[in-house]
């Protein structure tokens, strides 16, 4: 916005005036990203590989769906997040950059690619997403479980880490997902619970918690992340963390909003690197197993680091150590 049509907004009156200065600081703030929110440029062979794997496979990934400012320094690694059930999803979260809409059929060859990628990728910790399909009698749950068990059929000792949708709150899809034995159960809260409605629009607070919690039940490893700087008040964190403590949720993520286009949520405030440390030693402290937290953190960041503590005791869910039941 010109600087002469911010003044004209405000006009001349002292209130007006410092409600504008105000307003301006805000958006120069968010227009000007901090020196910490500088990403690797994407580029080397292994990056290379991986897009050509993408593409050769016809798969999807959440790195470019979601224009993910780590696709540079993950790709690089040789490590992607693929994205199951299509590029296009039934919700319209106000923070996400993915496409809404009616979705392609399903891609029953789907699970072999995956399968294929993650071995010629030679991942040895696959994380898994889909975007959500409301339009499916189980939202999509078949899918999962034959991903999950392509994966782990090519790949033996592979960990495989799936980032689930809500599946509108029905146990029987969940049920499905877990049946087929993945590694760690992951399902984003992303924000606190004043927020859900006009962030995550079709979500709901409980419904997520419900969707940990049953897994929870069932002896998984269950995992979540959130979103700072998108309008949440420092008591509202607390009371979410406190939340997730209860359901003794094992790993939190906790990283940065970034708003991917001028028609999504605006970012709030910069988090610093500091109040991230402090949200770090703060789920530590309320019981939580592992906590990434910083401004690039995202649920697939370093996904594999971040779940050592329970991969390396092998599958917990069967009675090894490291869960907190
Ligand atoms: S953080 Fe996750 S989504 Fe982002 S580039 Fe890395 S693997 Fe992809």
């Amino acid at each position: 916005m010109h600087f002469g049509w911010v003044l004209f907004l405000v006009g001349t009156n002292p209130r007006s005036l410092m409600h504008g200065c105000e307003f301006f600081a805000k958006l120069l703030q968010v227009i000007q990203k901090p020196p910490w929110l500088r990403a690797k440029i994407p580029g080397g062979p292994e990056y290379g590989k991986v897009r050509n794997l993408v593409q050769e496979n016809r798969l999807h990934t959440v790195c470019e769906s979601a224009h993910c400012p780590n696709l540079g320094e993950c790709w690089s690694r040789g490590t992607a997040t693929v994205m199951i059930l299509g590029e296009i999803c039934t919700r319209s979260c106000r923070f996400c950059v993915i496409a809404t809409g009616k979705p392609n059929a399903v891609d029953w060859g789907e699970p072999a690619r995956v399968a294929d990628a993650v071995r010629i990728m030679g991942l040895k910790h696959t994380v898994i997403t889909s975007v959500a399909r409301d339009d499916l009698p189980d939202g999509g749950a078949e899918i999962w479980a034959r991903t999950i068990r392509a994966v782990r059929h090519v790949n033996p000792n592979n960990h495989i880490e799936v980032l689930i949708p809500d599946f509108k709150g029905r146990e029987e899809s969940l049920n499905i997902v877990l049946d087929a034995n993945p590694d760690i159960l992951n399902h984003n809260m992303e924000t606190v619970r004043r927020l859900q409605k006009p962030v995550r629009v079709q979500a709901w607070y409980d419904r997520s918690r419900e969707v940990l919690q049953r897994a929870k039940a069932r002896g998984f490893v269950t995992k979540t992340g959130l979103m700072l700087g998108i309008g949440e008040k420092e008591e509202e964190i607390e009371e979410t963390l406190g939340d997730l403590a209860e359901m003794k949720v094992d790993i939190l993520t906790l990283g940065q909003y970034l708003r991917p286009t001028p028609k999504h949520l605006p970012v709030d405030r910069w988090v610093t690197p500091e109040e991230f440390a402090r949200w770090k030693d703060r789920a530590l402290a309320l019981g939580f197993g592992a906590c990434e937290s910083g401004a690039l953190v995202r649920s697939s960041y370093h996904a594999d680091e971040q779940s050592a503590k329970y991969t390396m005791v092998g599958k917990i869910r069967d009675g090894g150590e490291g869960t907190r039941k």
